[in-house]
């Protein structure tokens, strides 16, 4: 007798190998058997046409406010996530001093668009050093694993107090950084992440350590070589050039850890993906490990009337008379032909030259359907709409935002998409040298909802695309699974072999179908965040626990804290 079986599914068993017949036994947590297995499960789950995959691993995401107050971790847990790592690009909220709670807030909210009002309304600081915040989140029952990561910001406000944006820094307070982080790292946190990007600000400006010397990230670096484990993750605007190129390379040289940082096609720079990816190349020849983060679709930024950007956002009237309105009362009064002939007449009021490129580049945002098609061809922009209708972009957008009751989203992919298909991202996709990351699972509440990548890399990639070559299954599932495992050295998941923790989808994969984002207002004080809803996922099984059946959840909560070690 077993704990569980889950009887002749579709195998696609995360590490590449093609799709097959068997059944899989579960004891303990643990998978105990691939193949024909004639004793029974204490409990059983009818596989038949059905696939079955490892539980997806997500490195790339920020729940570190939400995992302290909500079990079911949504909306990456609908969506077949069974573990994830957050704590990424610099933010956090451990190690932190009395006192200094509201300023990682800021930070948080600043860079990653999660309201204040919820993280200060949720979060009950239990802590102060980061052991034991992972000992709050050890004690705390969950329906998924989460793996948490000690970001550089809220190392440096604990060490620096209020110079925590200083550049220059003494050497005994590097060593100080780098004895935090060790302390961090031997208690289990599974990586150190900062920022050293232009784009992630607060109301204080650039995060601390954006522009941190090597000599500090050297020394912190040291840490990880010091405790033999972890990830170095950096959210970075290197696009194959040089400024921070030869710390990394001492850094991967000297400790061994792994560098991961995103890299993309920008605006600025479309082509200098390829050449980040020609450099890692060339360093992982000589054993240096450099993994770049992919996305498997664009960074979506979807403009509607309840989010935190759109078009009119900054028109006089729209800021000035409606912004503040509840949603009916707003989407009454642009209808009314006055107000909308007046808002038409205006400009943006601003003079920032990144938020005027955002705002009106309507060769680069899409009406967005019911089924979403986040791979839109270009005659579908709204610049393209325009001038094949004789209107103007503005009138357009106005118009569609103002659908089904105010809820429609204008997509507008903020990178990755200047060829109007994906050519470019399943050319990073299937690099051998990175792994796929980018949900931002549980951040951009106002504006992204990206969570769903790891459905949409079945969906999409696996099934239907239809405007360029597809990732064949077995291939798509192991890159969230087997791989993004290991980059954090989780080897004792990401496959569908005994031995391994019994972490599984099984999925419909005919019916599996992504639902268009909505804007709900559950989040702590109200905080309103982005979510998307997803069929097809008939069971999600954590530890050999089923968590989710039918795209509910079953009230089990086998989630537990990853320690690296
Ligand atoms: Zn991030």
């Amino acid at each position: 007798m077993h704990d569980l079986v889950v009887r002749r599914g579709t195998v696609v068993d995360g590490t590449g190998r093609e799709a097959f017949e068997a059944d899989v036994a579960v004891d303990g947590g643990t998978i105990t058997a691939v193949g024909e297995v004639a004793a029974r499960g204490r409990r059983e789950i009818d596989a038949r046409n059905l696939l079955v995959a490892p539980g997806w691993v997500d490195v790339h995401t920020h729940y570190d406010g939400q995992v302290t107050w909500d079990p079911l971790l949504s909306p990456s847990s609908w969506h077949g996530v069974t573990t994830l790592v957050m704590g990424n690009c610099g933010v956090g909220f451990a190690p932190v001093r009395r006192g200094q709670e509201a300023f990682l807030i800021e930070l948080m909210e600043g860079v990653e668009d999660i309201p204040g009002t919820a993280l200060h309304e949720g979060i009950e600081w239990q802590w102060e050093s980061f052991p034991e915040y992972l000992d709050v989140l050890a004690a705390k029952k969950r329906v998924l694993d989460v793996a948490a990561q000690v970001p550089h910001c809220a190392i440096r406000a604990y060490v620096l107090g209020d110079r925590a944006h200083d550049v220059e820094v003494s050497d005994a307070e590097i060593s100080e950084m780098s004895r935090l982080t060790v302390e961090a790292l031997r208690a289990g946190a599974i990586g150190f992440t900062t920022s050293r990007t232009i784009l992630h600000r607060s109301r204080h400006g650039l995060v601390p350590g954006t522009s941190s010397t090597p000599a500090e990230l050297l020394g912190i670096g040291r840490a990880l070589g010091e405790a033999g484990h972890g990830v170095f993750e950096m959210v970075s605007d290197l696009q194959g050039q040089e400024p921070d190129l030869a710390w990394m390379k001492e850094f991967a040289s000297t400790t061994g850890r792994p560098i991961t940082f995103a890299i993309a096609q920008t605006f600025v720079q479309p082509t200098a993906w390829r050449d980040t990816l020609a450099l890692v190349d060339g360093l992982y020849e000589k054993g240096l490990q450099i993994v770049p983060q992919v996305a498997c679709r664009p960074t979506g930024m979807l403009y509607g009337l309840q989010s935190s950007f759109h078009p009119f956002i900054l028109y006089p009237t729209y800021r000035d008379e409606l912004a503040t309105l509840p949603l009916a009362e707003r989407v009454a009064r642009m209808r009314n032909p006055e107000v909308r002939a007046r808002i038409l007449a205006e400009e943006l009021d601003t003079q920032d030259p990144i938020v005027r490129l955002l705002l009106t580049n309507w060769s680069q945002m899409f009406p967005f359907g019911d089924p979403p098609d986040y791979e839109p061809p270009a005659e579908r922009s709204i610049a393209a709409l325009a001038s094949q209708t004789g209107r103007r972009p503005e009138e357009i957008a106005y118009d569609r935002m103002l659908e089904n009751g105010g809820r429609h989203f204008i997509f507008a992919p903020l990178a990755n998409y200047l060829d109007y298909d994906f050519d470019v991202l399943r050319e990073m996709m299937l690099h051998p040298r990175t792994v796929l990351g980018l949900s931002d699972g549980g951040a951009h509440c106002g504006l992204i909802c990206d969570a769903s990548m790891p459905t949409f890399l079945l969906t999409h990639w696996a099934r239907d695309r239809k405007r360029g070559e597809r990732i064949p299954l077995e291939q798509a599932v192991r890159l969230q699974t087997q791989n993004t495992a290991r980059v954090y050295g989780l080897t004792d998941r990401g496959a569908i072999e005994p031995g391994k923790k019994a972490d599984l989808n099984v999925i419909d994969f005919d019916a599996l179908r992504l639902h268009t984002p909505e804007m709900v207002f559950d989040l702590p004080a109200g905080g309103r965040r982005l979510v998307q809803h997803v069929d097809g996922y008939r069971a999600t099984v954590v530890a050999g626990e089923v968590t989710f059946e039918g795209g509910e959840p079953t009230g089990a909560l086998p989630g537990a804290l990853v320690r690296a070690r």
